[in-house]
């Protein structure tokens, strides 16, 4: 967190603040231009000087956390599922491994199970998916 000046009035505020405490104009944060790293106001379009575009802090933080699509991962789980290639893709290489052996001992039995997951995960909340199957250390997240 860090201070900085109001474009309306120059009031010191902070960068987490959405609106001046003191003139209740939008806090406007300087950021860089990823091309020559000339530093643009955040509502800027375009860098006034190489004309590239220019992305707003806040929406560059949202995309960085989503790394696994559910979508890719549910339907690798329901056309893949038995070899687990899914679990590879979620980066739980344990579990893919013991799906294939599964898979195997199961004679076929087990895809039912991973083709039902898919469909699970394909109809669960994103934060839910990523509780369950991205964000934590279970070796083996079955549902
Ligand atoms: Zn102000
Ligand atoms: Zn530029």
């Amino acid at each position: 967190m860090a201070l900085i000046n109001c474009k309306e009035c120059g009031h010191e505020v902070s960068d987490a603040a959405k609106v001046c405490p003191n003139c209740g104009a939008p806090v406007i944060r300087d950021v860089f231009c990823p091309k020559c790293g000339t530093k643009v106001p955040e509502d800027t379009k375009f860098c006034p000087v190489c004309g590239e575009k220019i992305v707003p802090l806040s929406d560059e933080s949202c995309e960085q956390g989503i790394t696994k699509d559910k979508v890719v991962a549910g339907l690798l789980a329901i056309f893949l599922g038995g070899l687990g290639i899914h679990y590879f893709y979620l980066g739980k290489t344990t579990a893919g491994l013991i799906t294939i052996l599964l898979s195997l001992c199961s004679c076929g039995f087990w895809y039912i199970i991973i083709f039902v997951q898919g469909i699970v995960m394909l109809t669960m909340q994103e934060d839910v998916f990523y509780e369950r199957y991205v964000d934590n250390d279970r070796t083996f997240p079955l549902f």
